[in-house]
């Protein structure tokens, strides 16, 4: 990796100068280098922890999260500051969005549409799946069509997930997923130890194992330990990006900008450089989560190959929308609420999690303060959100009929799913969103801002593989 010396880029010009090294801009910049190659400047906040750091110290970053944001609302926003951003954290969950997930106001009168359609991220959705090497149900073509196969075979599904699969075959998918189902040159094979944050197997899919050939290309220059500022600019052109390396500004030159910092750092640094306004910042939102505990009657469960086996669609798409949110039922192979205690049925246990969609609310917003920290006014999720999960429950005898169910326990809300989004939203209309579907600045015609910042609406599926999706397509449209 080239690594900078930071104060030794002062005034330096770059093609191409690019906020961050998570999801959004490590796609982005991989797929640049095909479409626009260039002189590459990444600005990170963090360090470089290779993985054998992470699993020694037991934590992704020496910068907490915590510590780069205020809230009065004690609700986490857990993200890492480190070269490859959520790619060292994340669990290596990779559903791709519903179809209807785009179409929310044409379909059903809420939030707001995508400017782009399913079909049109396909093709990214299958290079992002193939870059991760993403393991998958071929079933799932039903609902979400593909023009290739996944590239590594479904996990083991859990005894409980193979009664479902068999009543419910257009509803009821293997969990798609970033943990390898068979060993890759960089990866070994998911074994189910359950400490995904950091994978002792190094088994799921980090920019330690599948980007490093990106930070390490000659055309690139890695500046660690750079926190970026502002941006300098006038009439519709970003001129240069400042940044903060040792207390000191460092100032650099540009062609093409590419903000990719995340949903709450992202929207703070336009508004420390006095380019926020409109929804610059508003809309900060994630679906919201439970805990359920499903007790099984005669069944043992446990015995699938990863940590989430099954992913249920039968209470995620329809009419109901117009009132309350989709929700998507994962099906947990670990025991998140113990081992039952009775004699001979301590696996008969299947833990899920409820997670529904959220609306986007103007209120739930990122500021900056005087001394320029980002600041997070978050008060709820949306009723609709709340609605979705109280249906969601309601409906699960019907869901689970294949299974022999002698209880269903409600456990918990969960306090968040880690999946800060929205805060710079895509659209056609610059009064109703901040990007474009190129994913260019309404105004700033030269700034790309990649990342789950751009997300008009709230699926409840997990968010990464659509960020690198919407990456590589944003990047093969410059
Ligand atoms: C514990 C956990 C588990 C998760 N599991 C999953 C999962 O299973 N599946 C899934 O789809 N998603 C998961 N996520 C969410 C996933 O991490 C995010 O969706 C994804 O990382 C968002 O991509 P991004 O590019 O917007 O931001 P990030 O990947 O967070 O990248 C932002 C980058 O910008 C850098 N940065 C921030 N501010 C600045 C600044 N001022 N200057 C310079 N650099 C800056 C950061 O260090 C980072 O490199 C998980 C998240 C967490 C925390
Ligand atoms: S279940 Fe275990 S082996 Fe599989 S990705 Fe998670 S931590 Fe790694």
């Amino acid at each position: 990796m080239r690594l900078a010396d930071p104060a030794s880029l002062a005034e330096d010009h770059f093609d191409h100068v690019v906020v961050g090294s998570g999801f959004g801009a490590a796609f982005f910049t991989r797929k640049l280098l095909e479409t626009r190659p260039g002189k590459v400047l990444i600005v990170e906040w963090g360090q470089h922890h290779p993985h054998d750091w992470q699993i020694a110290n037991s934590r992704n970053s020496a910068i907490t999260a915590a510590s780069t944001y205020r809230s009065a609302n004690p609700k986490p926003w857990n993200y890492t500051i480190a070269l490859g951003g959520g790619t060292n954290c994340w669990f290596a969950q990779a559903p791709r969005f519903h179809p209807s997930d785009f179409r929310l106001n044409s379909l059903y009168g809420v939030g707001d549409d995508w400017p782009i359609d399913y079909a049109a991220l396909e093709p990214y959705y299958a290079e992002a799946e193939a870059i991760m090497a993403v393991s998958g149900d071929p079933d799932m073509a039903a609902i979400m069509p593909r023009s290739t196969p996944y590239p590594q075979p479904p996990h083991r599904l859990t005894s409980p997930d193979r009664l479902m699969k068999a009543a419910q075959p257009e509803r009821h998918f293997a969990m798609p997923t970033a943990r390898a189902r068979v060993a890759t040159e960089q990866r070994g094979a998911c074994c189910a130890s359950f400490t995904c944050m950091r994978c002792p197997a190094d088994a799921k899919f980090t920019a330690n194992n599948g980007l490093m050939p990106l930070f390490d290309d000659p055309r690139v220059t890695v500046a660690l330990g750079c926190k970026a500022h502002h941006y300098e600019g006038a009439g519709n052109s970003i001129s240069a990006l400042v940044f903060e390396h040792g207390g000191k500004p460092v100032r650099v030159t540009g062609d093409l900008f590419v903000l990719g910092a995340n949903a709450i750092q992202s929207p703070a640094i336009l508004q420390r450089s006095s380019m926020g306004g409109g929804l610059t910042g508003k809309g900060l939102h994630e679906s919201l989560g439970s805990h359920v505990e499903v007790l099984l009657d005669g069944l043992d469960s446990l015995d699938g190959s990863t940590i989430t086996t099954g992913l249920n669609y039968g209470l995620y798409d329809g009419a109901f929308r117009k009132d309350h949110g989709a929700a998507l039922v994962y099906f947990e192979n670990r025991w998140t609420h113990g081992l039952r205690s009775e004699k001979g049925r301590w696996r008969q246990t299947l833990p899920l999690m409820i997670v529904t969609e959220d609306l986007l609310q103007d209120a739930n917003a990122v500021t900056v303060d005087g001394a320029g920290q980002a600041v997070v006014s978050f008060s709820d999720a949306s009723d609709y959100a709340h609605r979705g999960q109280k249906a969601a429950f309601a409906a699960l005898p019907k869901l689970l009929a294949p299974l022999p169910v002698e209880d269903i326990v409600f456990r918990s809300m969960r306090d968040t799913e880690s999946h800060l989004q929205g805060t710079l939203r895509m659209g056609n209309d610059p009064a109703r969103s901040v990007i474009d579907a190129g994913m260019i600045h309404h105004r700033w015609r030269n700034l790309a801002v990649v990342g789950s910042a751009a997300f008009a609406s709230c699926s409840c599926a997990n968010p990464s593989l659509t960020v690198a999706a919407l990456s590589l397509r944003a990047a093969a449209m410059l």
